[in-house]
């Protein structure tokens, strides 16, 4: 058993410390908003993520999670200190450090007990070196006995217990071997593969992974632009490719194209970090722009089908950036919705976890308790996220509804005959359309 303290209780905080938890840990969870704590601790999520109320309310119960806004009581005698606060993008594309200075600062002010620091929060390379030379900074009249680790984060939202519980690696870096080894202490439990490297390269392990993944979506995207002109179907393009090993199946859905809180900010991150040091990030840019250019064409589509935008009524189905969580941030559906408005449409939308986010974030969009509600009287129905609840819809009804028949499957998620019959004309991604 080791005591942890899990500084910020968003996504990966509040995950990281339930499971770290839940396998044995005593566990104080830390947050600067107020209410986010008040609510873990009458059992309230602040997040949708599927398992965590229970799981952390069996912790809870078992005297080994606490949630808590006080640093001195989170930090007393903590061995780990996990640093998982957000690192959002700034002006320039760079990665925002000001809440991991501050989450650095408060454990240099107030730990006197040897401790490790472990950044699992997304941060460019360097910045492990940065948080130590912080702490050795304000501690320079009374030295501090710490070491920082390199702890990089990769569960997905949506299947976040599960990715911590079964991952594919743990990744450590630290300039201090010893220290990464009583790190991994905490995972052996999970039997899975853990490296052990240098800080800097475990930093950019982390901006590799997610830039190859969000690569591998826009180069799908790519692929079904093309296939869309030559009259080929880009998913079954996806599957033969996927058969083999080397390329795997994995994120070779076409589709609006990525979004969330990590790809955008991380691959920008990536590629500001390479320019600033001299380096000329093309394919990095080339796999922003194809992303961009994923909803544009969307928008586009419709404008062609619809003659023109304004006044229409476009129903969007799905809203947060991929099923399963309540997350908007960065989500596609935000931008088409944002390009339809501009064009003066009038967008109704969906979405079956994330109305409470949207009601604050897209005030200017009319919000239904249901898919029915937002193709009623409807020009344009347009899937953003393909979530379960979307796949077996009464088309005969939303036919029935809809003002004009029109389908724009932003997740190639339905079956482009069956929709003809219902008298759809339907526009996938990458795949011929049928009128
Ligand atoms: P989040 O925005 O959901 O949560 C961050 C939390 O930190 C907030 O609750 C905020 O109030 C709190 N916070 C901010 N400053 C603080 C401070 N000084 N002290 C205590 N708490 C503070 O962020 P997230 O999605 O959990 O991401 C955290 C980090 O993990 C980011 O760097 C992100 O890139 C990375 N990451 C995220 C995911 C993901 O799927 N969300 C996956 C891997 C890595």
């Amino acid at each position: 058993m080791s005591k942890i303290c899990v500084i910020g209780t968003g996504y990966v905080g509040l995950v990281t410390g339930t499971c770290f938890a839940d396998l044995g840990n005593e566990v104080h969870c830390l947050d600067i908003d107020h209410q986010r704590i008040e609510k873990l601790k009458q059992g309230i999520m602040p997040i949708y993520e599927p398992g965590l109320e229970q799981l952390v309310s069996q912790n809870v119960k078992a005297g080994r999670l606490i949630f808590t806004t006080n640093y001195e009581e989170a930090l007393e005698s903590a061995e780990f200190a996990f640093i998982a606060v957000g690192t959002p993008s700034g002006v320039d594309g760079e990665a925002d450090l000001q809440y991991v200075r501050a989450a650095a600062e408060k454990i240099a002010d107030l730990v006197d007990h040897p401790i490790i620091v472990v950044n699992k929060s997304t941060v460019p390379v360097g910045t492990g070196d940065w948080v130590a030379d912080i702490i050795r900074k304000r501690r320079a009249g009374k030295p501090l006995d710490f070491d920082v680790v390199s702890n990089p984060e990769f569960l997905r939202e949506g299947s976040a217990i599960n990715d911590f519980m079964y991952p594919d690696r743990i990744v450590l870096g630290s300039v201090n071997r010893e220290a990464a080894s009583k790190v991994a202490q905490l995972y052996l439990s999970l039997r899975c593969p853990i490296m052990i490297t240098d800080l800097r390269t475990a930093e950019m392990i982390k901006y590799a992974s997610n830039a190859f993944l969000a690569t591998k979506i826009s180069f799908i995207n790519e692929m079904a632009n093309i296939c869309e002109e030559l009259g080929a179907d880009v998913r079954q393009v996806a599957q033969g490719m996927g058969m083999d090993k080397r390329i795997g199946h994995a994120f070779l859905d076409a589709g609006l194209g990525w979004g969330g809180s990590c790809f955008p900010k991380d691959v920008k991150a990536l590629a500001h970090m390479a320019v600033l040091h001299g380096t000329s990030p093309q394919l990095l840019q080339a796999v922003m722009d194809i992303n961009r250019n994923q909803r544009r064409r969307v928008v586009l589509r419709l404008r062609k089908a619809l003659g023109s935008l304004d006044e229409k009524v476009i129903g969007v189905l799905g809203l947060s950036f991929k099923p399963n969580t309540d997350d908007i941030r960065e989500a596609p559906a935000l931008e088409v919705i944002h390009l339809l408005q501009v064009e003066g449409a009038i967008v109704k939308a969906y979405d079956p976890q994330a109305m409470e986010a949207a009601r604050t974030m897209l005030p200017k969009v009319h919000l239904c308790s249901n898919p029915y509600e937002v193709a009623d009287g409807a020009d344009a129905l347009v899937l953003a996220t393909e979530w379960n609840e979307f796949k077996q819809l009464d088309f005969e009804r939303i036919a029935g509804l809809m003002r004009n028949k029109l389908i724009m499957d932003g997740r190639n998620l339905w079956d482009p005959e069956r929709l003809r019959q219902y008298g759809f004309t339907y526009y996938g991604i990458g795949r011929p359309s049928l009128n």
